[in-house]
């Protein structure tokens, strides 16, 4: 069995070397991100997440959260690491001082998250859905909502969810019924909601649901609907808690992964909710945090994908089978095999691509919001509109793939639950479908991030790539060199692209390409970030010689194994799309 190591050296490398942590502690708000600071936060959450969250990964999955009578029980262990989580003050890292946080900019809570989530993906979706609900009750919330629900969520002390989804309405929330009936200070929700994660649970006693729902008079579609706060109990004026509100959790959906996170169905029955922000512009809320919840999901991608590869490569080492194919002799660890050592490879390169770009991104994000600048706010925020549907699609699909490669390398004990690579894969399963599904990403990247634009962003970005191939050219590393051909080949394909998506007038045809675009997107991104870290290998090969020549070679192994796909992926998303809407829905079987 091979436990959890945060991969701290990678981390770092990407913090300094990618992202700009230095900058980013420059910049108003981000002072106490020193270089000593971020250490000891990274080492600290690394003792936590391998010595707490990772041995109850398994059991969790095993026993999974239990529904008996309304309530949730959660496997043995998870609340006892619940109280140790919000007692060491892990639950407000990402949050304002204002509110009890830490005040720690986005980039540092994106490698902690990462490990919560590598570590144990059940447990940590319990504080993203509190970050998402204190979102936007920081976004919209009145000043008496903002002092009852924020603080005690930031200590951990209450959990937060969202209530989007219906039967009725999951990628279409313009068909959500749930029903708001306005009640003095106060609103009475009625309606049911399903899928709703965490959304009863004994890891604390209160829980505070943002709900979506309709006011009876509200127009038709997303244009009507509005944004509650719906505690499982009220809340005295003393902040205490009073009575059990109308909120009740009927049942736990039985699912293939992500055991130990409870997915209920809430049932709203004359409920208590309190308005947040104003009636019919609750989804504009949700649409302004939708950034950071899919950021936080496609930082999942990378975090199963390094667990996954992590287990793979200690089973390999330990694995005796074949003979050296040179040598010959008795069995081998399987990692000696050429085929063995390409999985890994392409497991190690993608999930050092992803989690670079993430990074990335997440300095962006700091940057987008907290820059003195107006001009090198716009710019970021541009550059993290255009990249979070990149973030989330790409990183998730390849979290499966890498997930997959993960049992492969198992061979037979791979398919068998023992050895825990099939849990990685189940697990990994619903990143592509929550928080908008893989097509949900790509239409929103092609449609409202590059067509509705001109381009303009995504045009703004090839442009960069293109003086970063004159950066690459200085360098006289043959490896290098061979990453930038493939990355200028990959560049060249994404411009076709965006050339075609910015001319298309029909949205049938951009559209039946969108996710092999996503895909390439986030395969050249990727790529980008992969020849900046081995450029800044190159300069620091004599400080670390394994890490660094480790560093280059991997990032070879991406141009030549994953970014030479890229022009087989402009063909697809440039002439595919007839292909595509070929059939009549009548001759898709012919029986
Ligand atoms: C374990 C789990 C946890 C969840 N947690 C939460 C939660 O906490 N809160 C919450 O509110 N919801 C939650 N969800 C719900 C989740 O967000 C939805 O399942 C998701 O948005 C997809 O909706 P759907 O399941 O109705 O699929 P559908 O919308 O029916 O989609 C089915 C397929 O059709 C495609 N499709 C749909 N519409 C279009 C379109 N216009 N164009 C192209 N393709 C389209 C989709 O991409 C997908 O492939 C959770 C779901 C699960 C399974």
């Amino acid at each position: 069995m091979s436990t959890y190591t945060a991969p701290l050296k990678d981390m770092r490398f990407v913090l300094n070397e990618l992202a700009g942590l230095s900058e980013v502690a420059r910049l108003p708000g981000c002072e106490d991100a020193t270089p000593d600071t971020v250490d000891a936060i990274l080492e600290e959450a690394a003792r936590f997440a391998s010595g707490v969250l990772d041995p109850l990964n398994r059991s969790g999955d095993q026993e999974g959260s239990k529904w008996s009578d309304g309530e949730v029980r959660t496997p043995r262990g998870f609340r006892d690491a619940y109280r140790q989580f919000a007692e060491g003050g892990w639950n407000a890292l990402p949050f304002e001082p204002d509110w009890g946080g830490q005040g720690l900019p986005k980039l540092v809570a994106t490698p902690v998250d990462e490990m919560w989530t590598s570590a144990n993906m059940s447990f940590s979706l319990c504080p993203l859905l509190t970050q998402g609900a204190v979102h936007a009750l920081a976004l919209r919330g009145s000043e008496k909502l903002q002092q009852t629900y924020i603080p005690k969520m930031v200590a951990g002390e209450w959990t937060g969810t969202m209530n989007l989804t219906e039967p009725q309405a999951g990628s279409d929330l313009a068909l959500v019924k749930t029903k708001a009936v306005s009640h003095g200070d106060h609103y009475r929700i009625s309606g049911q909601k399903i899928f709703i994660t965490y959304g009863e649970h004994d890891l604390t006693k209160q829980i505070v649901h943002l709900v979506l729902a309709r006011t009876p008079e509200a127009p038709e579609g997303t244009k009507g609907i509005s944004l509650f706060v719906v505690p499982k109990f009220l809340v005295k004026a003393d902040g205490s808690l009073g009575e059990r509100n109308g909120a009740r959790c009927a049942s736990l959906e039985h699912k293939l992964g992500i055991h130990a996170s409870p997915t209920a169905v809430m049932l709203y029955e004359n409920a208590v909710g309190y308005l947040v922000g104003e009636e019919n512009r609750g989804l504009e809320t949700m649409f302004i945090m939708m950034n950071a919840a899919r950021f936080g999901v496609g930082l999942e991608g990378v975090a199963i994908a390094e667990r996954a590869f992590q287990r793979a490569l200690a089973f390999a080492k330990e694995r005796l089978q074949g003979r050296d194919l040179a040598a010959g002799g008795s069995p081998v660890p399987i990692i000696r095999h050429p085929d063995v050592r390409r999985m890994l490879m392409l497991m190690k390169s993608q999930t050092e691509a992803m989690r670079a770009l993430a990074y990335v991104v997440a300095a962006a994000l700091d940057f987008a919001s907290r820059s003195a600048n107006p001009e090198e706010r716009k710019r970021n925020q541009a550059f993290v509109d255009l990249m979070i549907p990149i973030v989330k699609g790409w990183s998730t699909e390849t979290g499966i793939e890498i997930a997959s490669l993960g049992v492969q390398v198992h061979g037979g004990m791979g398919f068998v639950e023992e050895t825990g690579a099939a849990q990685y894969l189940r697990d990994a399963r619903i990143t592509t479908i929550y928080e908008g599904t893989t097509g949900i990403q790509a239409m929103d990247l092609v449609g409202r991030k590059i067509a509705r634009e001109g381009g303009v962003t995504a045009k703004a970005w090839l442009g960069e790539l293109k003086s970063f191939d004159a950066e690459l050219a200085r360098s006289g590393n043959a490896d290098i060199q061979s990453l930038r051909a493939q990355l200028a080949a990959g560049a060249q394909a994404l411009g076709d692209c965006v050339q075609f998506i910015v001319a298309e007038k029909n949205p049938l045809t951009a559209f039946a390409g969108a996710v092999p675009f996503l895909k390439l997107a986030g395969m050249v991104a990727g790529g980008w970030q992969m020849a900046r870290a081995a450029l800044a290998a190159e300069k620091n090969l004599s400080k670390d010689k394994s890490f660094y020549e480790a560093k280059i070679a991997t990032a070879r192994f991406y141009g030549d194994h994953v970014l030479v796909q890229a022009p087989g992926l402009r063909d697809t998303v440039v002439k595919g799309s007839s292909g595509a809407m070929a059939l009549s829905e009548d001759q898709f079987l012919a029986a």
